[in-house]
């Protein structure tokens, strides 16, 4: 690879040992510490560690800053949004994208590679494409065709592996050093790419914001912005530094909960609807402590519920339809009005909700087929259905129709379900129950079952792979005990039952989804399992406190709909 730029060095911050970019641009070779670029000199325009820069070739302006009219008079603040939605992709990371395939160019890779199944794949893979270098895409054997849409159209490799995303990530690690590949993601290159932001900002008029919020994942954002204006202070740009606002969902939130302890916490797992966000290692998190400190700014977080009636306000109100991510912002202002009333307010508004489309439908009514008749129209119209739809929006994390009451068979169904549920020792909570109601006014109530679920046990094994023992009664036939094995619990189990059912009934899984329905240990878990057969898809739920059972309830669930509707 080309020798070592001159005019700044690669630092880390936690040992101030300066490393050598060709070695690495990930993480500190003398303690794994987080690294930052550090200019030699101060200077008015803003500086890229590259030895040519060549003007960003997808992105053609500015992002918008947009003063928003009607939430500042109703809330009585200065509210003013930056579009980042408005950059190639449809999200901020464009920014730092272009920075790290431009690196990636100079030190000579002969491939970009990452970890992503969201919007990082998707700029990378863009940004990738345009430069022509080869770009390889690691994910989940899970992940669903429509989120890896632009990746594939920008001609990425798509790389789906059995297993986590935890296992993309290291295996993708380890396939960069297998050659000369250029290992893409939060590392300190893009945060010089995504400090642009800061620089255009300062373009758009003056730096007196009193506060700047962040929604915030791995931190890198926040990071690249607050370097932003610590350089342009430094080049004498601007006096003082807007105080820092850093915003996560509360069900994901290591960076918010960090910074009240002062200290990195690493979480097992998280889990929101503002999947942008849901990071549960946060790579950049001293960075953020840093600018949280350095700036007197606050920590806060929103609720899932908050965060669907913020991001329907912003797109009712002002017409910008984002991300989940987006709305943490805005809520967290609602949150705290006694703090931010009467003051000048930027929110990042990091990413489009064209990409969130599948947060719209689970979280409204769907509309129902009608027959092509005017009068059948004029009927629905004043159904009151298409009100109730609307106003549905955002009541509750959980569908409008928790508050229904249930008819005959489905309260039978439903009293099945709290009876397994209570003889685990749990008892169910508002919020619990409604969504539960919800789930089963939705479930055909009179299914037959071709299999039965006697017992099951699961055992770990070696290299991370797990073994399940299920036994189960087919059609009312002899107890069978199927054996196999899977690089997780959930995957062992589902392999385990296929094995006997596929015989019958062979159903592809296109995706599930775990549901979390609050963030203590023995909340209730909604499994949603998309299956396929012969091009007709089903959707299939199960709840349970125990995640296991209720991946197990939704398979069996999936076998006696698609059973029925493949019957007919
Ligand atoms: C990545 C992302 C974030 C979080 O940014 P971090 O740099 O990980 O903190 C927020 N919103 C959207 C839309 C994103 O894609
Ligand atoms: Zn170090």
């Amino acid at each position: 690879m080309k020798s070592s730029n001159s005019g700044y060095t690669v630092r880390c911050i936690i040992c101030d040992t300066v490393n050598d970019e060709r070695v690495t641009s990930t993480y500190c070779t003398n303690c794994g510490g987080v690294l930052t670029v550090d200019y030699k000199e101060a200077r008015e325009e803003i500086q890229y560690p590259l030895k040519n820069i060549i003007p960003d070739p997808l992105k053609t302006d500015f992002t918008s800053l947009k003063k928003l009219e009607r939430l500042s008079e109703l809330y009585e603040a200065d509210l003013y949004a930056k579009l980042e939605l408005e950059n190639p992709t449809g999200c901020f990371k464009d920014r730092g994208s272009y920075i790290e395939v431009l690196k990636a160019l100079e030190l000579g890779a002969d491939a970009i590679c990452l970890a992503s199944t969201g919007n990082m794949a998707a700029s990378v893979a863009a940004y990738a494409c345009y430069f022509k270098i080869p770009c390889f895409v690691f994910v989940p054997e899970q992940t669903p065709d429509a989120k890896l849409a632009q990746s594939t159209i920008y001609d990425a490799t798509i790389i789906r592996i059995k297993g986590d995303f935890r296992t993309c990530e290291l295996l993708c690690r380890e396939f960069a050093k297998s050659g000369n590949y250029y290992l893409a993601g939060d590392y300190v290159f893009r945060q010089e790419g995504q400090k642009s932001f800061s620089y255009e900002l300062i373009e758009q008029g003056a730096m007196d914001y009193d506060y700047i919020f962040v929604p915030i994942g791995a931190g890198t954002n926040f990071a690249a912005i607050y370097k932003g204006l610590v350089e342009l202070k430094a080049a004498g740009r601007i006096d003082t530094i807007p105080s820092f606002v850093a915003v996560q969902p509360e069900q994901s939130s290591p960076v918010v909960e960090g910074i009240f302890k002062k200290e990195k916490i690493i979480k097992d797992q998280v889990n929101t609807m503002a999947d942008a966000v849901a990071v549960a290692d946060p790579f950049d998190f001293y960075k953020v402590l840093e600018g949280i400190n350095e700036t007197n700014g606050h920590a806060f977080t929103a609720t899932e519920n908050e965060l669907l009636s913020s991001m329907k306000e912003m797109t009712v109100e002002e017409g910008i339809f984002t991300e989940p991510a987006c709305a943490i912002p805005l809520a967290c202002f609602k949150n705290n009005l006694d703090i931010f009333k009467g003051k000048k307010c930027l929110f990042v508004l990091t990413g489009t909700g064209l990409k969130a489309a599948h947060i719209v439908a689970k979280y409204s009514l769907s509309s129902p087929i009608l027959s092509p008749k005017l009068e059948r129209i004029q009927q629905y119209i004043e159904s009151g259905f298409p009100d109730m739809q609307k106003n549905s929006w955002g009541q509750s994390r959980d569908l409008y129709s928790g508050n229904v009451t249930l008819d005959e068979n489905h309260e039978k169904l439903y009293t099945e379900y709290v009876n397994g549920i209570n003889k685990k020792g749990k008892t169910l909570r508002e919020a619990e129950i409604k969504a539960l109601k919800s789930m089963v006014s939705a479930t055909d109530a009179d299914l037959e079952f071709p299999v039965e679920i006697v017992d099951y046990k699961i055992t770990m094994r070696k290299h991370g792979l797990v073994a399940a023992a299920v036994k189960m009664k087919i059609n009312d036939g002899e107890e069978v005990v199927s054996l196999e094995q899977g690089v997780g619990p959930m995957d062992a189990v589902l392999a385990a039952m296929k094995a006997e059912t596929d015989s019958f009934l062979a159903l592809q899984i296109l995706n599930h989804e775990v549901e979390i329905l609050s963030p203590d240990t023995d909340s209730l878990v909604i499994v949603t399992l998309t299956l396929e057969k012969e091009g007709h898809e089903f959707t299939a739920k199960g709840a349970s406190p125990d995640t296991i059972e209720a991946l197990i309830q939704a398979f069996v669930n999936g076998l006696a709909i698609a059973n029925k509707a493949l019957a007919v």
